[in-house]
């Protein structure tokens, strides 16, 4: 199994996690959208307790935006690194962070009710109105 690195776009923040995402989507909800400025948001998800933080754990910042989601972000550079599903247990990792390509790709879109107006999702993908989240 390999192990893929990820980090932030001022590097102050590094993350290992082995290649072993339980998912990946892309999510085209509103607070996604304002978290990551774009489009949608890419992530896969994957037990908290796999993911180490190898670098710059004191630059992490969380914002707390529901009692089962915290938000995390570099605070250098403001780069979005995470959610925690506190619940499931479950980191959902913003693939854009990532520096080693994944052995899989998103393969469904979810909340494309409340997509960009402008964007024009892969219609390869599944796609769910609202979650599964
Ligand atoms: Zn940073
Ligand atoms: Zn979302």
């Amino acid at each position: 199994m390999s192990t893929l690195s990820a980090r932030c776009l001022c590097g102050g923040v590094r993350l290992t996690l082995p290649d072993t995402f339980l998912y990946m989507g892309n999510c085209h909800c509103s607070e996604c959208r304002k978290f990551t400025g774009s489009d949608y948001s890419s992530v896969g998800g994957i037990e908290a307790d796999k993911v180490s933080v190898t670098a710059g754990q004191t630059h992490i910042r969380y914002y707390e935006k529901s009692a089962e989601t915290v938000l995390a972000f570099c605070g250098q550079c403001g780069s979005s690194l995470f959610s925690h599903k506190i619940n499931k247990g479950v980191f959902n990792i913003r693939l854009g962070i990532l520096d080693t390509a994944p052995q899989s790709a998103p393969n469904f879109h979810i909340h494309t009710a409340s997509k960009a107006p402008w964007h024009t999702p892969n219609e390869a993908l599944k796609q769910f109105e609202h979650g599964p989240d």
